[in-house]
Formats: structure tokens, C-alpha cells, sequence
């Protein structure tokens, strides 16, 4: 049987829905045999999701989402089974974690300043102790004082991307992350690179530039691209020399996404771990 095998994950680390033990406890029961715990800027949940991996004997790949910036542009990498004592990679998501505090009072702020009723205390209601604060948490306030149904519902209206009260954090340059990862002994990958494809954020120059500095794989199935940013995005990989992988970016119940939906072959799982020295992969029992 093909290891089934999905490389990218949220918890309550950040703005998942549910404890990173519960993440491998929902994808050991969805049948996969390896998941990635890929939070937003933090590796908080990986103590407590390498236990339940040993525990369960689902294989796991600790990993990172990295918040990039590129011309006012969010862009996201995965940076798998990096070193996390790794000073240089921690000092920069320390930086992200601490702007995005202050971002957050900004957008209450805006929010407020518009009479949309909602406090910082609430926000933080919703967030669980030691994680990385993001707009999801917020579109939760909202959601508990009855201004929206959902976060669905909470982007669409207040805090999509292009929103007037989107506020920006900190982030590294993509450039700049890849080799952050690649020097913390983990693998680069980058995420969803044409989630929002019309604002250019992410180009094939700017993947190529990536691969340049060591990025080992382009994330292509993923519910956010269709057919024809596949089959471009497979070319780009094919052209460049990059692994393929498709994951679900499971949040809990924040988001419609199951775990598993999208799927990553081994070998692309192979040769993540054959690239990596900082942190070890956990394989599946019996594997
Ligand atoms: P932030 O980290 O504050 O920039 O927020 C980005 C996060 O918001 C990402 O992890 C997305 O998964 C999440 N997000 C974006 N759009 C939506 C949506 N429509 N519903 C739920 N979550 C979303
Ligand atoms: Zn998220
Ligand atoms: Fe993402
Ligand atoms: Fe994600």
C-alpha cells in the first residue's frame, strides 16, 4: 500500500481548531500514515505532536508555515524538520509572532474606529496560550459576539487580504526564508504559491529565484489552485528540478479543508527528509 502522506497542517499552535495531538489523532483516523504540523510561525505544538506521533505510531514531519513578505505581498513557505534551536530561523519568528500582537490591536482598532464592535480582550479569548495570533482568531471574536457566522463569513466581509483593515506584520523576504530554512538543516517548500494568483504575489521568477537559493519543492495540489495552476505549477517543478507535493492545510473546523484531501507521494516525501539534518523525521510504526 502508498503511504498516504499529507504535508500540511494547523493547530491550536496557531489558528487550527484543534491541539496538535489531535491533528495526528484525526489524520490517523482520516487513514493517513504520515502528516506534517506545519503552524504559523511557531514550533510550539511539536513537543506535544511528536508524543501523540509516537503514541498513535502515525508518522510526522515537524514543520513550520513561514509568513513572507514580498512587495506588501503575503507570501507562505514550509520549512520542514528544521533545527529549532536554530538561532537566526527563531530570532525571525519571534520578530513575525511579536508584530503580529501589535498588528492585531491595529486592526481591532480599525474595526472599532468603523463600529464594528469588537475588543482585543476577545481576540484573545480565542487564542490558546502561546500561539501565534492570526486573523483567524479574530474572525473567531467575531463569530462569539454574533457579528458573522463564520470565518468565511469574516473574511469574505472584514478581513480578506485587500481589505481596508487588513494591517501588515513582519515578515521575511521569500528569498530570505528558503535560506533561514536550508541553514536550520529543514527543507523549503513553498505553500499555495497562486492562492491569490490575479495579485501576482508569487511568480515563476520569484519561484525560481527561491530554488536558486536551495527551496527543494513547489506545494501544487492544494484546494486553493485549479486545473491550469496545476498543470503550470507541475511544469515550473518539472523545468526547475523541484519536488511535487499536495496537502490539505487542515485548520480543524476553521476551514471547510479535510485532512488528507490533497496527497504528497513518497518519493517527494523521500527526498524532503533525505535533504534534512536539523530535526528528525518520526516515521510511521511498523514502516
Ligand atoms: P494571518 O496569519 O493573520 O495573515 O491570516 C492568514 C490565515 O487566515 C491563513 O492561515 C488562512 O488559512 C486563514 N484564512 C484566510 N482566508 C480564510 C477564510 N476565508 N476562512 C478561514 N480562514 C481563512
Ligand atoms: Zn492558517
Ligand atoms: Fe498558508
Ligand atoms: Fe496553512
Amino acid at each position: 500500500m502508498t503511504l498516504q502522506i499529507d504535508l500540511h497542517t494547523h493547530s491550536s499552535a496557531s489558528d487550527g481548531t484543534d491541539a496538535p495531538a489531535q491533528v495526528l489523532a484525526v489524520a490517523d483516523r482520516a487513514g493517513l500514515d504520515v502528516v506534517a504540523l506545519t503552524d504559523h510561525d511557531t514550533v510550539a505544538g511539536w513537543a506535544e505532536a511528536a508524543e501523540a506521533a509516537d503514541r498513535i505510531g502515525i508518522g510526522l514531519v515537524r514543520g513550520i508555515e513561514i509568513s513572507c513578505e514580498r512587495d506588501a505581498r503575503s507570501i507562505h513557505l514550509l520549512g520542514y524538520l528544521t533545527r529549532p534551536d536554530d538561532p537566526d530561523l527563531m530570532h525571525e519568528l519571534r520578530l513575525a509572532r511579536e508584530s503580529r500582537l501589535t498588528r492585531m490591536d491595529r486592526i481591532v482598532d480599525l474595526l472599532a474606529a468603523d463600529g464594528i464592535p469588537i475588543t482585543i480582550e476577545e481576540v484573545r479569548a480565542q487564542v490558546a496560550e502561546g500561539a501565534t495570533v492570526g486573523r483567524p482568531h479574530l474572525a473567531d471574536a467575531l463569530v462569539a459576539s454574533g457579528v458573522v457566522e463564520d470565518r468565511a463569513e469574516a473574511f469574505t466581509r472584514f478581513l480578506h487580504n485587500d481589505s481596508r483593515y487588513y494591517v501588515r506584520y513582519y515578515a521575511p523576504d521569500p528569498v530570505r526564508a528558503v535560506e533561514l530554512v536550508v541553514a536550520a538543516g529543514g527543507a523549503a517548500v513553498i505553500a499555495h504559491p497562486y492562492t491569490a494568483r490575479q495579485s501576482g504575489a508569487v511568480t515563476p521568477e520569484l519561484i525560481e529565484d527561491m530554488a536558486a537559493a536551495g527551496m527543494i519543492g513547489i506545494e501544487v495540489d492544494h484546494r486553493d489552485h485549479d486545473e491550469t495552476d496545476r498543470r503550470e505549477l507541475r511544469d515550473l517543478a518539472a523545468a526547475l528540478g523541484l519536488v511535487v507535493t499536495g496537502s490539505s492545510d487542515y485548520h480543524g473546523s476553521g476551514k471547510p479543508n479535510l485532512i488528507g484531501e490533497h496527497r504528497t507521494e513518497p518519493a517527494a516525501l523521500e527526498a524532503i527528509v533525505a535533504a534534512c539534518s536539523g530535526t528528525a523525521y518520526i516515521p510511521p510504526a511498523g514502516r
